[in-house]
């Protein structure tokens, strides 16, 4: 997460349980696509906490560390790739799962730190080392969607990986996200959703899939002032989703000595990892193109 720090603790918090409650109470039992049919694999709790364990505060070596584990979750040479930035920070580190049309779902998370305090874990190291994870949970099967996990740079200085990716696509590409996912700031608790910030088709789904594993999620919005990399895509009006687990009570600990391991709840972090990767092996199945995006990029 990007913070503004002189402003975001005293910032007002809205709780939006209520209209996600009510999205999923209405979405359940009508859906086209049930998510009990969704096929998917899960990375070990032991290599998923391992990969967590492992980190760095060196903003090159997590970078490296997330490319290093796409290669071994299975991401084939050709399809993994660094792409270089204006300024001098580590690259955007991305693997592509090759589906079966050009549509596109992204999903993303940023691998660097904040350069003042703590370890940096929870900020953003939970939602980087999750990438690699969600390859081998996606690529069990073939997939209708291309899913392109990007792990981006610099985000705290400004959202300048998912800024430099987003702006570097053609219009064809950009027309052909159908949506985006990132993550950022997991483990401090059950998930939640920057739902006043998300794409509503992506948030019903989300409603839809918590519903049916029985996986936990509420609405909880970052506060004014802070924003992450999903925000980059929504300048060029491409749905996107933020998912997190941030809450009025634990907000200070972002960006300060208490970013650490130690305050991460590993139990609600793998739920987090297990409902992300159902919720994408789901949007897989059940997204559609936006007509009217692909039809204005075409002109
Ligand atoms: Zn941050």
């Amino acid at each position: 997460m990007q913070l503004k720090r002189t402003t975001h603790h005293r910032q007002s918090y809205r709780y939006l349980v209520l209209a996600l409650v009510a999205c999923i109470a209405c979405a359940a039992p009508s859906s086209a696509q049930s998510p009990e049919r969704i096929r998917f694999r899960l990375q070990t709790r032991g290599v998923v906490e391992g990969r967590l364990k492992s980190f760095s505060i060196k903003n090159s070596e997590r970078e490296a560390l997330i490319r290093k584990w796409f290669a071994e979750s299975g991401c084939k040479e050709a399809n993994l790739s660094e792409q270089a930035l204006d300024r001098k920070l580590p690259p955007n580190v991305i693997c592509v799962l090759p589906g079966e049309t050009q549509e596109v779902i992204v999903v993303g998370a940023h691998t660097d730190k904040v350069d003042s305090f703590g370890d940096g874990v929870v900020d953003n190291w939970t939602g980087a080392v999750l990438l690699p994870s969600l390859l081998y949970s996606l690529s069990a099967q073939p997939r209708r969607h291309t899913v392109i996990f990007v792990g981006f740079s610099g985000e705290e200085k400004g959202l300048v990986g998912s800024q430099y990716y987003v702006d570097h696509l053609t219009h064809e590409q950009r027309a052909h996200i159908e949506g985006v996912v990132n993550f950022d700031s997991l483990g401090l608790g059950p998930t939640e959703v920057w739902a006043s910030h998300a794409d509503k088709a992506l948030l019903d789904a989300l409603g839809r899939v918590a519903y049916a594993s029985k996986l936990q999620v509420t609405a909880m919005n970052v506060p004014e002032g802070a924003t992450a990399d999903s925000e980059s895509f929504a300048r060029y009006q491409i749905p996107r989703i933020t998912l997190h687990s941030v809450t009025q009570k634990t907000w200070p600990i972002l960006h300060s000595p208490f970013d650490k391991m130690a305050a991460i709840k590993l139990n609600d972090y793998y739920d987090s990892y297990k409902l992300i990767a159902e919720y994408l092996a789901y949007l897989d199945d059940s997204l559609k193109p936006a007509a009217a995006r692909a039809e204005k990029a075409a002109h």
